[in-house]
């Protein structure tokens, strides 16, 4: 064993076009070039790191050096200039680190030499990687020769940032934008390289580090390379959650079972565990975001799609702000709490069809008490945690009728019991303690149909910071 370790993303780097993984339009349109001997002076490559720019263009100047090119125009990784290339001592092919040679004089170095022949090949090729890092001067120095380049020289230019490089830049480039690259094909890629190291490695596990790695191949074959390294043994989805300080599989499950029983304990005992396992609580919302975005997107049947839906703003919501919060624990516990209590959230389209469809009932000047609606407002209250009544301001009292709804006064002054009018409908007495998400129900939303009782309205503010201390109060009783 004298050869030294490569790492993967090395030693499995694409030797031909047909090996490059998802970027199939950029590869039929250069190998198209070689075809009709159709070569711009300049080619720029963009895209998010590990998807193939600086692959791309060094295929690309092999393929074009390359002394006796395949009938597919490959390039045939045999030839002197080939073997050159691959080594990195190519004398024609010049690469370029943009960000650690970034000035003018680095520039002027390639506008001397850009005039001479090419020693093997055809061509005199200059790759500059992260292009952008150029400073100003350097960009005008590179413009120049960009401007009448010699025939045998070209230039392939990488940027992660595009809307750095010099507009004049680009306009002399032909550009390639490179997606990132899909997780299945991402997975698929490394279960090839498994099976040529003679690992076994889980579907899942696969699937997990594609995932984690959004896109970028280089990282999921650097990230495969540090778990292959963990265990000589068959990698499993367990081990590579662990090694990527995932939450394991079983929290969401469980959580999926919280939900459609509606146990609001699940919050905290949930967000106990993290803890006590040492889990980031920021890193664990990212997840959940996650989570439910394949829920929305595969289906689930825990989850209605407007529930997942709803969850999932949620999260956005809430992740905003997460990362500099100094109450994570206790803004996790109450983001999970409004996850499983959402179980019973009335749609707000439901309800404003359900306003407006009655919303001529409602108008009528008070009269005889009518009967309840039917109500896809009833919604049982979950068990634990009760807010108190909601507070109701009373509207300039008309008639007050009978069967006052108590209020309660937020602050000591003033009298600790108004007597509110009595709504035109009868609000159904559940209507205190359904759940309504104070985040769902937006202002303008509850203001538009035509007067409601005005439970909803005002007191939102203090439904949150109810719902806030029914949530610490709760926590005390589920520790006990
Ligand atoms: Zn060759």
């Amino acid at each position: 064993m004298s050869k030294r370790y490569q790492v993967l993303a090395r030693k499995y780097r694409p030797k031909t076009f047909r090996d490059v993984v998802a970027q199939d339009a950029a590869v039929t349109t250069l190998k198209n070039a070689i075809r009709f001997d159709k070569i711009a002076h300049a080619y720029l490559f963009c895209g998010s790191r590990g998807v193939g720019k600086t692959t791309l263009a060094r295929l690309f100047a092999k393929a074009l050096n390359c002394q006796s090119l395949t009938a597919e125009f490959e390039p045939c990784n045999q030839c002197p200039s080939c073997q050159e290339i691959s080594s990195g001592q190519s004398l024609d092919v010049i690469e370029i680190d943009g960000a650690s040679n970034r000035g003018i004089d680095d520039i002027r170095q390639i506008n001397e030499t850009v005039g001479y022949a090419p020693s093997k090949g055809r061509y005199k090729i200059y790759i500059i990687d992260e292009v952008h890092m150029l400073t100003k001067e350097a960009f005008n120095a590179l413009l120049k020769t960009l401007e009448e380049p010699p025939e045998q020289a070209k230039f392939f230019f990488a940027t992660t940032e595009a809307h750095k490089v010099l507009p004049t830049i680009i306009s002399r480039c032909q550009r390639f934008d490179l997606a990132r690259i899909p997780a299945s094909l991402i997975a698929a890629k490394l279960g090839e390289i498994a099976i040529d190291l003679n690992r076994t490695v889980e579907k899942e596990a696969l699937e997990l580090i594609a995932a984690f790695s959004e896109g970028s191949l280089r990282d999921a074959e650097s990230l495969f390379d540090q778990i292959l390294c963990f265990s000589e043994e068959t990698i499993t989805a367990a081990i590579v959650r662990q090694t990527l300080g995932l939450a394991p599989r079983e929290l969401f499950n469980s959580l999926d079972q919280a939900f459609s029983s509606c146990h609001l304990p699940y919050a905290f005992e949930l967000v106990e565990q993290l803890l006590q396992t040492g889990k980031d609580l920021a890193h664990f919302l990212e997840q959940l975001i996650e989570y439910y975005r394949n829920v929305v997107l595969h289906k689930s049947k825990t989850y209605t799609q407007a529930q997942a839906l709803h969850i999932l703003d949620l999260l956005i919501a809430a992740e905003s702000g997460f990362q500099k919060s100094a109450y994570q624990r206790i803004a996790l516990e109450s983001i999970l709490l409004q996850i499983i209590r959402s179980k019973n959230r009335i749609p707000i389209e439901v309800l404003v069809r359900h306003l407006t469809e009655n919303a001529d009932k409602i108008n009528l000047p008070p009269a005889e008490p009518t009967k309840p609606i039917e109500a896809p407002i009833v919604v049982e209250a979950p068990k634990p945690a009760l807010p108190p009544p909601i507070v109701v301001e009373a509207p300039k009292p008309v008639k007050p009728v009978e069967a006052p709804i108590i209020v309660e006064a937020p602050k000591p002054a003033p009298p600790p019991a108004v007597e509110a009018p009595k709504p035109v409908v009868e609000a159904p007495p559940v209507l205190k303690t359904v759940p309504f998400n104070p985040y769902s129900v937006r202002q303008e939303e509850v203001k538009e149909p035509p007067k409601p009782s005005q439970v909803t309205q005002k007191p939102q503010s203090h439904y949150d910071t109810i719902i806030r201390f029914a949530a610490v109060e709760f926590e005390g009783t589920v520790k006990n």
